[in-house]
C-alpha cells in the first residue's frame, strides 16, 4: 500500500500549552495526549513517541504492542526520577502499516478510526471510567458523553510500571482512510460530523487541518491533534478484495469492534496468546474487562472534598467505586468535623462528595465550608419546645 499522510496539531481554545504529540515516520503514525500538569504531560506524550519511535527505528522490541510496553516503562521510570514531571502519563494510539495490513497499538482515550466506501467505523475502545460503566449498564452511551468524569482514564503510560496495551490488525483496502486522533478532536464533535469533513476532504493534510478548525470553533476546550492517512493499492499488492467498479464492498462489522488486549507481561486475566486471528471478535470485549483488573485507575486532575475519618477532607479521584475499585485517596484532612459541616442544608450531602475541577477549588470548597459553618448559628441541641 502506498499511504500519503497529513497532520495538525493545535492548543485549542482554552489550555495554556499543547501536550499531545504525534508521529508522521512512514510506515509509523502515532497520536499522544500528555496529562499531568503542563510540563509533565508534555513530557509524557513526546518521551512516550519518541521511544517508540527510535525503538522501532533500531528494530528493537517484539512488536509494536512491546515497543509501547517499553514506552510506558520509560515514561514510567522518567516520572519516578524527576519531581517535576511526577504523575504525568499519557494515551498512545499508534498505527504501523506492514504491506497490505495495519497494526494498531492503543492505550487510553485517544482514538483510531477507519473510513472505508462511505462508512467510519471506531477500530479503538476507550480506556475510560465512562466506557467501563456503559459496558456494565451503568449509564447509556448517551449519558457517558457528558458526564462529569468522561476524562477518568482506567488505562494510561506512565502510571505504573507495566500497562495492558491493545493490540490489532486490519487488512487495508484500496481507497481506506485512517484517523488517529485526540479526544480534543472527539469531545467537540460528533462521528458524523467527522465523517463528513473527512468525507469531503480528499487531500489528507487538508482535512487534518479541517478538522482542527471544525474544533476549535465548537469550543476547543482540549488540545487537538489529528492523523490522516489515505490508502492507495500499489504495483505488487495483493489484489484487494471487493474492489469491483463503482466501488468497495462496505465494512464486514457495521458495529465498532474493539481491539483485544495484546498477550503481554501485564495483561493478566482473560488474554491468553490464542493467536490474532480472532482479533476483531466482540468476544474481545468480555476479555477486555477480565483484563482490567488489578489496572491501577487514572484519575489526573479530578478532585472533591468529602469525608474522611469524620472529617471534612481534599480528595484526588472521583467518589465512586466501580467494580470494587477505589478511584480516589485522601489529599488533605481538616480539622472541620463532618457532622457539624452536614447540619447546614448545603453540605447535607457531603459524604457524596462536591466535585471540583483543580486542587484549588477543592480547597476553595473546605473553605467556603469553613465560613459558611461561621456565619450560620448553630441549630439547637434539643427540638424547641412546644409554645
Ligand atoms: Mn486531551
Amino acid at each position: 500500500m502506498k499511504v500519503t499522510a497529513g497532520a495538525a496539531t493545535d492548543i485549542g481554545q482554552v489550555r495554556e500549552g499543547n501536550e499531545d504529540s504525534f508521529i508522521l515516520d512512514e510506515p509509523l503514525f502515532a497520536v499522544a495526549d500528555g496529562m499531568g500538569g503542563h510540563r509533565g504531560g508534555e513530557v509524557a506524550s513526546k518521551l512516550a513517541l519518541e521511544t517508540v519511535e527510535s525503538l522501532f527505528r533500531d528494530g528493537r522490541g517484539s512488536s509494536l504492542a512491546e515497543q509501547v510496553r517499553e514506552a510506558n516503562r520509560e515514561v514510567f521510570a522518567r516520572s519516578m526520577q524527576d519531581r517535576t514531571v511526577a504523575g504525568m502519563g499519557t494515551t498512545l494510539t499508534a498505527a504501523l502499516l506492514e504491506g497490505s495490513l495495519v497494526r494498531i497499538a492503543h492505550v487510553g482515550d485517544s482514538r483510531a478510526y477507519l473510513s472505508r466506501a462511505g462508512d467510519m467505523r471506531l477500530l479503538t475502545e476507550d480506556h475510560t471510567l465512562v466506557h467501563r460503566m456503559v459496558l456494565e449498564g451503568e449509564i447509556t452511551a448517551e449519558e457517558a458523553e457528558v458526564h462529569p468524569h468522561r476524562s477518568v482514564l482506567t488505562r494510561a503510560l506512565g502510571v505504573d510500571v507495566d500497562v495492558a496495551v491493545d493490540e490489532g490488525t486490519i487488512d487495508l483496502r484500496d481507497g481506506d482512510r485512517l484517523l488517529l486522533c485526540t479526544d480534543g478532536l472527539t469531545a467537540m464533535l460528533t462521528e458524523t460530523q467527522i465523517h463528513e469533513i473527512l468525507s469531503a476532504t480528499p487531500v489528507p493534510e487538508d482535512a487534518a487541518k479541517r478538522l482542527v478548525r471544525a474544533a476549535n470553533r465548537a469550543g476547543g476546550v482540549d488540545n487537538i491533534t489529528v492523523v490522516v492517512l489515505d490508502l492507495t493499492s500499489e504495483e505488487g499488492d495483493e489484489k484487494v478484495q471487493g474492489g469491483r467498479a463503482g466501488g468497495l464492498a462496505p465494512l464486514a462489522s457495521p458495529s465498532p469492534t474493539p481491539l483485544r488486549e495484546a498477550p503481554g507481561p501485564s495483561s493478566g486475566t482473560g488474554t491468553s496468546s490464542a493467536g490474532r486471528t480472532a482479533v476483531w471478535s466482540g468476544v474481545a470485549v468480555a476479555l477486555l474487562l477480565l483484563g482490567l483488573v488489578g489496572v491501577r485507575v487514572y484519575t489526573d486532575s479530578q478532585w472533591y472534598v468529602g469525608v474522611s475519618n469524620g472529617h471534612v477532607a481534599v480528595y484526588r479521584g472521583v467518589p465512586s467505586s466501580v467494580a470494587g475499585f477505589r478511584l480516589h485517596h485522601v489529599v488533605v484532612e481538616t480539622s472541620i468535623r463532618a457532622v457539624d459541616a452536614e447540619q447546614l442544608a448545603l453540605y447535607r450531602d457531603l459524604a457524596d462528595g462536591i466535585t471540583a475541577g483543580s486542587r484549588a477549588e477543592a480547597e476553595a470548597i473546605v473553605e467556603q465550608i469553613r465560613k459558611d459553618m461561621m456565619s450560620t448559628p448553630p441549630p439547637p441541641t434539643y427540638p424547641a419546645a412546644m409554645p
